[in-house]
């Protein structure tokens, strides 16, 4: 069987570490392949690596930096439809939802291959008498991503091609269920022509994470993953006087209000609650219907839900594919135990969805939760599975406030015809990524991806002008040539008359 070991120094490497975990296809239950958990030297020698390319690459001028951006642009393209498969194998989404990943990780790469453009610094002249000053944004040195399961591909590239394109090195550690997206991920950038040790693929546990998170020579942490864990790589990573971004979990809300286009809401609710079988961070797992649109929108989402295709990820018409791993199907199927236990109304069973030939498979079908109460567990914990509660409430301003009461804040939406309902809701709300009639928000690369309160932890959202931000540190100039010499000490502040 395959073991997956790692990438460093420009090449794949085989494991030394004796610590093996098992992939396995969703769709089967099969064990597949298995990954190498590196040791703590191997995870010194893939920083090692990044930190010995760091001074070349961050000389190397900010046009070829970009220019290998071009160049595996071309090979992402050329091979999208290989890293999706392996998605599919590993992860268990539906082959066009991985696709679409990769797609969105594609753009990222877009991005930056600006970067020359996008790094500019700024300049003014004369901020005393021939006194200049400039502003730079120059790179960190090794920075570190560690992602999680549910996007092998679009995750990591949220976070390395800004990362590398800004003349930082790397090091990504990517899930261990589902790793194989982010070697050929490594492989394309080294065949695209970037310089040895700049990016490195290191596979592990928490072992690998706690030993990154306290190395001497990493500058840098970006985190994608739970709560709890994104809690703890940020104290973790701040011990260690890491420049952190970590973003957690999810509970996202969409209001529909009375006025809303039934159509629109049931379409994006569907769409938004049951895609990658909810295993997205800006899945709704919570919809909040005002008013009496509450009825026909379970009775439309009901009678979608139960024609929803639920199949191996391969099969060309399926629509939702199975559940990661076993684990996470007792955590999902538990959930709903317990929201039948709180009193909410299982409107949509998804379980005993069955296939023939699949029989291992971890498939749960749509579930649809009515009359769910904020003091329900199944309102306040992420469940990440393709479980949809309503809440019902006759008055709009509840609605937000059960939002803002929330104690995640990644994204939320609404829906409506009424542009002030809309506008006041753009307003008040407290996520980090809001739509309008858009349920799922997720911003494109040249703007930045991140949420509020447990949703993120650090002071910076991913990709876009914020990834730069994160990925440089600023350095400011004061400058004079003098053509007369010294003019004698000042003892006083230099001030502007
Ligand atoms: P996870 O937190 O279990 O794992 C994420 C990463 O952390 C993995 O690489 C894993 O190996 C590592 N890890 C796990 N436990 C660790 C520990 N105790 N110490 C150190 N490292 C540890 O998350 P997951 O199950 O892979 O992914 C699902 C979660 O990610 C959901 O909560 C989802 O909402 C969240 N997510 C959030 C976003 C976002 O943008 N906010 C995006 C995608 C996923």
């Amino acid at each position: 069987m395959t073991i997956l070991g790692h990438h460093i120094g420009g090449e794949r490497v085989p494991s030394t570490s004796e610590r093996l975990g098992p992939v396995r296809n969703p769709a089967t239950g099969e064990i597949t392949k298995q990954v190498s958990f590196a040791a703590r030297d191997e995870t010194d020698r893939a920083v090692s690596a990044a930190r010995e390319a760091f001074p070349e690459w961050a000389r190397t001028t900010p046009i070829r930096r970009a220019r290998v951006m071009f160049r595996y642009l071309e090979l992402l393209e050329k091979h999208k439809s290989d890293i999706a498969a392996v998605i599919t194998e590993e992860h268990g989404k539906v082959l066009s939802d991985a696709t679409g990943e990769v797609m969105r990780g594609i753009e990222v790469v877009e991005y930056a291959t600006g970067i020359p453009h996008i790094m500019a610094g700024h300049y003014t002249e004369n901020v005393g008498t021939e006194v200049d000053s400039w502003a730079v944004r120059q790179p960190l040195g090794v920075c570190v991503g560690i992602t999680p399961f549910n996007f092998p591909a679009m995750v990591p590239m949220w976070m390395f091609p800004v990362a590398l394109a800004c003349g930082n090195t790397f090091v990504l550690k990517p899930s261990e269920k589902d790793p194989s997206a982010a070697l050929i991920l490594a492989d394309l950038l080294y065949e695209a022509g970037l310089p040895k040790g700049v990016f490195n693929v290191i596979n592990g546990d928490r072992p690998t994470v706690e030993r990154l998170l306290e190395h001497p020579d990493v500058t840098a942490v970006s985190f994608v993953g739970s709560t709890p864990v994104a809690k703890a790589i940020q104290t973790g990573g701040i011990a260690h006087n890491k420049r952190v971004q970590a973003l957690g979990g999810a509970k996202n809300h969409a209001i529909v209000l009375p006025d809303a286009d039934l159509d629109t809401a049931v379409d994006g609710l569907m769409g938004a609650a049951y895609g990658s079988a909810g295993e997205r961070c800006m899945a709704i797992s919570v919809a909040v219907a005002v008013g009496d649109i509450a009825t026909p929108l379970v009775e439309r989402i009901a009678e979608q839900a139960r024609r929803l295709k639920v199949r191996p990820g391969t099969d060309p018409e399926a629509e939702m594919g199975p559940l990661v791993t076993s684990e996470h199907y007792k955590k999902v199927t538990s959930f709903i135990e317990t929201g039948l236990s709180e009193g909410a109304e299982l409107v949509v069973d998804g379980r005993g969805v069955q296939h023939e030939s699949y029989k291992g498979g971890y498939f749960l079908g749509p579930c649809l939760f009515d009359n769910v109460t904020p003091e329900m567990r199944i309102y306040k914990e992420e469940i990440f599975g393709p479980v949809l509660s309503v809440v019902r409430t006759d008055d709009p301003e509840h609605a937000l406030d059960l939002v803002n009461n929330h104690e995640f804040g990644n994204g939320a939406a609404i829906f409506t015809r009424d542009g002030e309902a809309g506008r006041q809701f753009v307003s008040r709300v407290q996520a980090g990524m809001v739509g309008v009639n858009v349920p799922i928000p997720v911003p494109v690369a040249y703007h930045s991806f991140g949420g509020w309160k447990a949703s993120l932890f650090g002071d910076h959202h991913m990709h876009g002008p914020e990834g730069v931000r994160f990925y440089t540190r600023l350095k400011t100039v004061t400058s004079r040539w003098p053509r007369d010499g010294s003019r004698g000490a000042s003892y006083s502040m230099p001030v502007q008359n």
